[in-house]
């Protein structure tokens, strides 16, 4: 049986789906995953989504939960008062869709390949 990872806050009772829990042998996590095309930090809807949850949710109570964990049982079992959580980037009929979530947002600035002069610009503006 597969076990799978969600970033919750706990304040919002808004969760992200972080996919499967990749093992070592010793049952340790190494990484969660999303389908098998790409690692989650080659996937820019779940890049984008996981700084944009942060974001929202600063200075709130976030945990990472797994889905055979005993927080996680008691969250979906409905045996939290609070209610159960909306998942971005689940599939289930109040979850977000990654790119609903993400909709509106700003796109990524363009990169500006870094120079030593514009390091010697900055410390200078600092002294
Ligand atoms: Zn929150």
């Amino acid at each position: 049986m597969s076990e799978y990872g969600y970033l919750a806050c706990v304040d919002c009772r808004v969760s992200m789906w972080l996919g499967k829990a990749v093992t070592q042998p010793d049952t340790t996590i190494d990484y969660y995953l999303i389908g098998d095309q790409a690692r989650n930090w080659q996937r820019p809807d779940v890049s984008r989504a996981l700084w944009k949850i942060l974001a929202d949710h600063t200075a709130h109570q976030i945990t990472v939960i797994a889905s055979m964990g005993e927080q996680y049982q008691d969250w979906t079992a409905g045996q939290d008062t609070n209610g159960l959580f909306t998942t971005i980037g689940g599939d289930g009929i109040s979850d977000v869709p990654f790119d609903t979530y993400l909709a509106g947002l700003a796109r990524p600035a363009t990169a500006t390949p870094f120079s030593s002069s514009t390091q010697s610009e900055a410390d200078a503006t600092h002294d």
